[in-house]
């Protein structure tokens, strides 16, 4: 069975996010548990909490196929001592804010090196900040996003991930969330059958579909290995429909959440009916 939502809007409250996963069609959904672009939020209140627990299980959405997302400034690789912990403090407050609410995931971007350290320093510090935080939290399991490899950002390679799940204490609580527009724009191709079978034995074989949490299904502006993070529509962009439909009749990508974060919106509706459309067998919720 597949579950399929988008990142849906918050605004107003965490607690209008499975509302507005519904009105879409949704049976997953990824949110911001507080303004992705500022460092502080206040705390939830227990009436807050209460009510996005109530208006989720309204929705019939499980908890498990809920992947919230973390603040676009924290970088868990940072290379200066002070900005390094005040994106652990604020990473760490965000896994409370998902135990609060009663979801089990929280997907992050790796970090970037920013020119000042090598990529092997920069996931060892990541890793650190996953340990410290595995330690202070939980039952949230941190799922790490795959990248495009913009920038100095790290998690474009499969290895990358390795190397964190490898140095992590606690790898029951430790997963991947693969994005199918980085995944492309970092190298790795997915747009016919025998290069998918290619790049997901690869990322089996060096990751491992054990620790696959969720995916981010997104068609991509910029070309194959291009190293560019630029979203597209289902079916506009470069990879084009034949991968989705690869990912939708894949037992592998069973009972994860898969969220579009596509750019228009007003389709999210459209293209999760398409993609349960493309289901050899009749998978529709
Ligand atoms: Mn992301
Ligand atoms: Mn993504
Ligand atoms: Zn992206």
């Amino acid at each position: 069975m597949k579950y399929v939502g988008a990142h849906v809007s918050a605004s107003g409250g965490v607690f209008n996010a499975p509302i507005n996963a519904r009105s879409i069609g949704a049976t997953a959904f990824a949110l911001f548990t507080k303004n992705q672009r500022q460092w502080k939020a206040k705390p939830l209140d227990e009436e807050t909490i209460e009510k996005f627990k109530a208006n989720l299980k309204e929705s019939g959405i499980d908890p498990k196929h809920v992947l919230p997302h973390d603040s676009y400034l924290i970088n868990l690789g940072h290379p200066e001592e002070e900005k390094w912990k005040k994106s652990l403090d604020a990473f760490i407050d965000e896994v409370k804010r998902c135990e609060l609410l009663g979801l089990d995931k929280l997907n992050f971007h790796p970090g970037s090196h920013l020119k000042k350290i090598s990529e092997e320093a920069c996931l060892d510090r990541i890793a650190e900040a996953m340990n410290i935080t595995l330690n202070e939290t939980e039952g949230v399991t941190l799922v790490i996003e795959n990248t495009a490899g913009q920038g100095s950002n790290l998690g474009y390679r499969f290895e990358h991930l390795a190397h964190l799940i490898d140095k992590v204490d606690d790898k029951s609580r430790v997963g991947v969330c693969l994005d199918t527009c980085h995944t492309f724009t970092a190298g790795y191709d997915l747009r016919t059958r025998e290069v998918y079978e290619k790049t997901m034995k690869e990322f089996d074989t060096i990751v491992g579909f054990s620790y696959l949490k969720g995916m981010h299904i997104n068609d991509s502006k910029p070309t194959l290995g291009s190293r560019v993070d630029r979203h597209h529509s289902l079916g506009c962009g470069e990879i084009g429909w034949e991968a989705f439909r690869l990912i939708m009749n894949d037992p592998r990508m069973d009972d994860i959440p898969l969220i579009l974060e596509t750019i228009d919106e007003s389709i999210w509706k459209e293209e999760i009916e398409a993609l349960y459309n493309l289901t050899d067998r009749q998978e529709q919720p």
